[in-house]
């Protein structure tokens, strides 16, 4: 049998990227903001629904970066259930991160335990739009506004979902989206920082922070840092835009298989289909109730490996119970996080994962059911 990973990066033809490379022969210009990048920024401002976009080498450094531009101070409010980086981008820019519960539907973050949590020295919260599925916007939103605090949110699954007929990237004060290999959208490595509006000269504060913090020739006004996508990645970007309607539709497809085989099995949690979203199917997480399943995540998670089926406990630990925060940031205040955490398996997932894949997966995992 072939093994099947979690994930597999989508690709244009062969031929389609070389296409695009070619110029790049001719120009010799490779790096530094150019013309693939510049269009890439066009179509993804236009492909998102959001005035601004600004390209990063890879995710982690836009979102690190974003909070260094957006001066923050003090603590910011954020959740335990994500992928490492969200953590350590606050930290790393000298924040003290403060672990907000999530909800148990969807595993975003709960807006109803963030006031809470708010001090004098709270100066932002960072929501997760965990595998995808859009957080409470609007109560974020509402709780920011009475106290006056940034919303910067980690869109990195999130890339051409949209709430409300509106790109998700509309909601709150910026959003970053990660173009990973491994995520929806790629561009091998790379990010995005997309906001709307003027925001105090944070697009080109963004630029400079990217580039050493460089002005012009004989100004560097900011502690910068080198973080630009190049030339080849804006390209690999660009094809890989031609083709994601498509590669939606074909992740829609394997998101239902799925369903059919799992929904209403009990001891089986799904995340929930949301109301007034149109997702992109980003992750298929699954969520096990020992007791009544009668096998727990990770008797699962190793029977199917011994497939060949390799799958992920994303997101086990929770960020703030790795090594480097442990007795650092009290985690203990945050039940559904860490109940949620030990429970889930995400399932393989990508647009060319076949029918009869799916099949397999779920006929050995209701085997296993007890
Ligand atoms: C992938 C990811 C990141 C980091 O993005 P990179 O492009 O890999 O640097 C940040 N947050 C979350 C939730 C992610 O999944």
């Amino acid at each position: 049998m072939e093994e099947i990973l979690v994930t597999r990066s989508s690709m244009p033809g062969y031929e389609e990227y070389i296409e695009e490379i070619r110029e790049l022969w001719d120009s010799h210009w490779l790096t530094n903001m150019g013309k693939k990048h510049r269009e890439l920024e066009q179509k993804l401002s236009s492909y998102l629904g959001v005035e601004h976009v600004s390209l990063f080498s890879n995710g982690h450094m836009a979102l690190e970066l974003l909070l260094q531009a957006m001066n923050l101070t003090g603590e910011v409010i954020t959740t335990p259930f994500t992928f490492v980086s969200t953590t350590h981008a606050i930290v790393r820019n000298g924040l003290v991160p403060v672990f907000c519960d999530i909800r148990p539907d969807d595993y975003t973050i709960d807006a109803e335990k963030i006031e809470s949590l708010i001090t004098e020295k709270t100066s932002a919260i960072l929501p997760v739009h965990v595998y995808g599925s859009i957080c409470d916007v609007e109560a974020i939103g509402a709780v920011a506004k009475k106290h006056h605090l940034k919303v910067i949110y980690d869109a990195a699954h999130a890339f051409g979902t949209e709430y409300k007929g509106r790109g998700v990237a509309a909601f709150g004060d910026a959003s970053m989206f990660s173009f990973h290999a491994t995520k929806v959208f790629h561009t091998i490595e790379g990010g995005a920082v997309c906001f709307n509006g003027e925001q105090d000269g944070l697009t080109e504060d963004l630029y400079g922070l990217k580039n050493f913090g460089i002005r012009n020739e004989e100004v560097v006004d900011a502690v910068g840092a080198n973080s630009k996508m190049n030339e080849f990645q804006a390209a690999m970007g660009l094809c890989n835009l031609r083709h994601i309607a498509e590669e939606t539709e074909k992740r829609a497809r394997v998101a239902a298989r799925y369903r059919e085989h799992l929904t209403g099995v009990s001891g089986i949690k799904l995340s929930p289909v949301q109301k007034d979203v149109r997702p992109n199917y980003a992750y298929f997480p699954v969520v096990f109730d020992e007791k009544l399943f009668g096998c727990g995540r990770d008797e699962i998670c190793e029977m199917l490996k011994r497939h060949g089926i390799f799958t992920r406990k994303y997101f086990y630990p929770l960020t703030s119970s790795f090594e480097c925060y442990r007795n650092r940031y009290d985690a203990s205040a945050t039940p559904v996080a860490s109940e949620t955490s030990r429970r889930v398996l995400t399932l393989p997932m990508y647009a060319d994962l076949t029918e009869e894949d799916v099949d397999r997966i779920c006929g050995l995992i209701l085997q296993a059911k007890r």
